[in-house]
């Protein structure tokens, strides 16, 4: 079943075209990475999608229903919850604050407080941490924790392991591929390809905006891909 839809989707930034004519589906349970060199234009299309960027042109369809002019506080309600670039956390609050905040905000469903931690157990000796004191790690699984915290139906990462310490990508990803294996559906913003290709079912690639590669993950080599993202390769669809 496909639960996004993106159509034709055109966003700027005043006179700059940040997302050129994107197409693409993301069916329920799939993990769709998002690749592409800076400036691509993966954050303005991840934004849009949740509602925090007006498309100029285009259509977004959620579960079946136009949500492009919904805004973003009801996408939320409806299942679609943004992990920003930069987490954006509540500094001066708890982690603990930080989700039960999130979770007044979301729908009913299986995430809590107790499943988050028993998800991201890292965040457990740091319950009644103030946000300002973690990690980069420790915040980083704070931010995806709080999105949880919302029930989504589908979960937006933009660039979650930028600047962690290797020990603390390798301990978020682990988390990830548990959330992935139960079942989530995530489109991923990921800049190193190989950790990309790792999760993904589908790997699409973004060049000046557009998507200009996209296809199932296992039928897709990193040389591919590197190609593509660099702009060394011809626009094709492989699957
Ligand atoms: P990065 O990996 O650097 O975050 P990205 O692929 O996510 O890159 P975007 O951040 O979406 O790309 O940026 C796409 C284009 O839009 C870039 O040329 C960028 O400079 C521009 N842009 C992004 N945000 C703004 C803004 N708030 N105002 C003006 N231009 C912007």
């Amino acid at each position: 079943m496909t639960l996004l839809a993106v159509e034709q989707l055109d966003a700027r930034h005043g006179l700059l075209q940040a997302v050129r004519g994107v197409t693409f589906k993301v069916a329920a349970g799939e993990t769709l990475a998002l690749v592409g060199a800076n400036g691509a234009g993966k954050t303005t299309l991840l934004r849009t999608i949740a509602g925090a960027h007006r498309p100029v042109a285009g259509r977004i369809l959620f579960a079946g229903t136009d949500v492009t002019a919904v805004p973003a506080y009801a996408r939320l309600r409806t299942g679609i919850a943004l992990v920003p670039e930069g987490r954006r956390l509540f500094a001066g609050m708890t982690v603990k604050e930080n989700l039960l905040v999130a979770g007044a905000y979301g729908r009913a469903g299986p995430w809590n407080l107790d499943t988050v931690i028993d998800a991201f157990p890292l965040l457990r000796p740091r319950i009644n941490s103030r946000a300002s004191n973690l990690s980069g790690g420790e915040q980083q699984a704070t931010a995806i924790g709080r999105a949880l915290m919302t029930n989504p139906k589908l979960l937006l990462l933009d660039e979650v392991s930028l600047g962690l310490a290797p020990i603390a990508v390798e301990a978020l990803y682990r988390s990830l591929e548990a959330l992935i294996a139960g079942g989530a559906t995530i489109v991923l913003v990921e800049q190193d390809i190989a950790r990309a290709l790792g999760v993904a079912t589908r790997v699409a690639c973004m060049l000046e905006g557009r998507i200009i590669l996209e296809g199932n993950a296992r039928e897709m080599t990193r040389e591919q891909v590197t190609q593509a993202y660099f702009g060394l390769q011809r626009p094709r669809r492989t699957s």
